[in-house]
């Protein structure tokens, strides 16, 4: 697929005031600093699309990023930021429930996991979540360009089994690299796929 407009929507705090549900939509998550704003705006083509670096554990926003005026691209708040307070946890748990339980639009989710490291517990609990919900998502490594190749497909195996103690098959797996651009086609073949189902 070929991007040929990608057009910040809109920004909300507030779950009954997203757009409507009449396009597909994709969500990307992922822990804080897991490279999400820099991996949308690699994948659009459009830098600073989504902000990056932003202070984390601020207002919780979800951003609707319309792609080929036809598919929304949905940035969500993301999880795990150490310093973030046990109420402020507690409300992003909720916002983000609510989400997901409640948009009839959402195909998939991407959820972004750091190459660098070894499997996260609150990633895979994230993983169990859409899971008993009965939610799509594909596992997005990012930063591939940090380390060689046999790392990250190290680390990817390595995330692979941890998930099979829950499931029974693992998603798929995509690497990416928002440096050089990894993993940008097969992001888009992805969602090209579900688009024309
Ligand atoms: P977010 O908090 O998940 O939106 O993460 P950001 O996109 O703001 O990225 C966090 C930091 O990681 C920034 O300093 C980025 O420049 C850096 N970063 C993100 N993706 C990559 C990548 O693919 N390669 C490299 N080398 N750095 C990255």
């Amino acid at each position: 697929m070929i991007i040929k407009s990608a057009v910040f929507t809109v920004s909300n705090t507030k779950i009954s005031k997203l757009p409507a549900p009449d396009m597909p939509e994709y969500a990307f998550i992922g822990r804080s600093n897991v490279g999400k704003s820099s991996l949308i705006n690699m994948i659009t083509g459009v830098k600073g699309l989504a902000k990056t670096s932003q202070k984390p554990g601020k207002t919780q926003l979800i951003n609707h990023f319309l792609i080929n005026e036809s598919w929304y691209i949905v940035d969500l708040p993301g999880y795990g930021y150490a310093k973030s307070s046990k109420s402020n946890r507690l409300e992003w748990a909720k916002f983000i429930r609510h989400y997901l339980d409640k948009r009839e639009n959402l195909q998939c989710v991407f959820v972004l996991i750091d190459s660098r490291l070894e499997p996260q517990k609150i990633d895979i609990e994230f993983c169990c979540s859409l899971g008993e919900r009965g939610i799509p998502f594909i596992l997005v490594f990012t930063k591939a360009d940090k380390q060689n190749r046999s790392k990250s497909a190290q680390a990817m195996e390595q995330f692979k089994k941890a998930l099979l103690a829950y499931f029974e098959e693992v998603p798929q797996m995509i690497l990416t690299s928002a440096e050089n651009g990894t993993g940008k086609d097969e992001v888009l073949t992805l969602v090209d796929d579900i688009n024309q189902r």
